[in-house]
């Protein structure tokens, strides 16, 4: 008989959380911190959705999407989570570009940036200083009409060289273009700017087991191996949720899993109004990612000059399309390095990740899929040979991710790495209004995506389920 995960679990929760990515690990530990009952389902083996880590035989270990996160981790780490977590968050020292047009290292925050933009780009202070008290001025709320390469030609008319500096590493690291509103760049940007780039010391496995440990011990029911199958709802409240088979009962779903995913797959389009339906349908999903891990043998020593994070290009201009394309001119480098990322036979690991589409990656025979991922890792071993000498004899271990993979492993459709584009945070945000008791917390709209975002979003959905659960249990007051 196949086990039974979810045996000894109760048959009501006051809230059901779908999906253990980062945004609903911390809506489930909130909740259960307020003293709710409450149920976690995961359908994969591992906690941690998007943020993972695999191991290889030979103590190889590699992280997925650790690369890197703003300063704002350590307070919502110490405050959601543990102090303990937060003191493991340090800053990454060498952020490195290198692309036809520059190549430079910097320590990724507003002074240095200041200092590259006026003394090696020859901005005027002022102009750089105007730029800079935009961006951080730009909130949600704003006018959403100017486009973040709209912004770009106001500051740095003609200068392409300067818009790929403040570009790459953010189509990089939320898969935002040119186009989309310019306060999806603003925001994470200035996030960014505030101190520099963020890293896990220990590895992505430290951080997901140190969650865990917390959220049993405020008496969260975490079950692995759970597929939600269905989410089903009674007069426009949500009424149980059907995982592996079995029906529990709730008022209160948490649904950290894709925001489509949930809206058409999990729940049904009838039980929605036509209008939302309709912008629920126009909400674009983001694209996805192609890596190649690699493993160096253990004695090999790398020299921490090349760099933490490093942003390389061929592409003589930067184009975001150019970015996405399977015939790759731009890849970023993560080195870990054996005292920040430990593991048995201290060697240093490398991942090159690219954003990429889905439609690149399906649609061919098996024989085909594993000629491609053969091509990308050769190729991406031919771009390393710059940064590391002789890289295809000292890689020990290497294999590929795709679009496919991660769709596989997380359930995101297409595989979208962050989530949806930006009209996804709106559709999120009011699928209360439509069904009582429904939440979705999770990579959606360029803000509230990446560890840190995702984080928040997590906080400000807990608070408004508690909200929820407070009004449903106090009693009317009558006059
Ligand atoms: C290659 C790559 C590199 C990245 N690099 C960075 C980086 O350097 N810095 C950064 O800040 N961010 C990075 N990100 C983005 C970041 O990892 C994500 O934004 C974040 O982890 C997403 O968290 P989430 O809360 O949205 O949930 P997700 O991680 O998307 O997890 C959703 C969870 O829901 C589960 N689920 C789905 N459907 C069901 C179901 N029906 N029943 C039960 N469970 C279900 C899935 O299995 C999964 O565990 C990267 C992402 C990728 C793919």
């Amino acid at each position: 008989m196949p086990k039974d995960f979810l045996s000894g679990a109760q048959d009501q929760y006051d809230v059901v959380v779908i999906g253990s990515g980062l945004g609903g690990l911390t809506a489930a530990n909130i909740l259960a911190r307020e003293g709710r009952s409450v149920l976690l389902l995961e359908q994969h083996y591992k906690l941690g959705g998007m943020a993972t880590w695999f191991k290889r035989p030979g103590g190889n270990i590699f992280d997925i999407s650790l690369h890197g996160f703003p300063h704002g981790m350590i307070k919502s780490c110490k405050r959601y989570w543990s102090q303990e977590i937060a003191d493991s968050i340090i800053q990454l020292e060498g952020v490195r570009f290198d692309n036809p047009m520059f190549s430079l290292t910097t320590s990724f925050n507003r002074t240095d940036f200041t200092n590259l933009l006026t003394n090696r780009f020859g901005i005027a202070p002022d102009q750089v200083d105007e730029f800079f008290n935009t961006a951080r001025g730009m909130n949600f709320y704003d006018d959403q009409d100017m486009t973040t390469g709209q912004l770009f030609e106001k500051y740095f008319p003609g200068r392409e060289d300067v818009v790929r500096l403040l570009m790459e590493p953010i189509t990089y690291a939320n898969g935002s273009t040119l186009e989309d509103p310019a306060i999806t760049y603003g925001i994470v940007f200035s996030n960014f700017m505030s101190k520099g780039v963020f890293t896990f010391e220990g590895g992505t496995d430290k951080l997901v087991k140190g969650m865990e440990k917390i959220m049993k011990k405020n008496g969260v029911d975490i079950r692995i191996n759970s597929n939600v199958e269905k989410i089903t709802v009674k007069n426009s409240q949500i009424h149980s949720v059907t995982a592996n088979g079995r029906e529990i009962k709730t008022s209160c779903v948490v649904s950290n899993a894709n925001l489509r995913g949930t809206i058409f797959d999990l729940i049904g389009k009838e039980h929605f109004d036509k209008e939302f339906v309709r912008d629920a349908e126009e909400v674009r999903l983001n694209n996805s990612s192609t890596q190649v891990y690699m493993s160096l043998n253990p004695q090999d020593h790398v020299d921490r000059e090349t760099g933490d994070l490093l942003f390389s290009s061929t592409a003589a201009r930067f184009q975001t399309d150019l970015l996405l394309s399977r015939n790759i001119t731009s890849r970023t480098f993560s080195f870990y390095y054996p005292d920040t990322r430990p593991n048995k036979f201290d060697r240093v690991m490398i991942v090159s990740s690219t954003n990429a589409n889905y439609s690149d990656w399906t649609g061919m025979s098996l024989e085909q899929y594993k000629e491609s991922k053969s091509e990308l890792i050769e190729t991406t071993l031919d771009a390393l040979e710059k940064y590391l000498p002789d890289a295809r004899k000292r890689v020990e271990h290497a294999e590929a991710a795709t679009p496919v993979t991660f769709e596989h492993y997380t359930k995101h459709i297409e595989g979208a790495s962050f989530g949806t584009k930006f009209e996804g945070l709106a559709v999120s945000r009011a699928l209360p209004e439509q069904i009582s008791g429904l939440y979705h917390a999770g990579s959606c709209g360029i803000i509230m995506s990446g560890w840190l975002g995702t984080i928040n979003y997590g906080v400000i959905v807990a608070n408004d389920v508690e909200n929820l659960l407070h009004k449903q249990s106090s009693p009317a007051i009558s006059g």
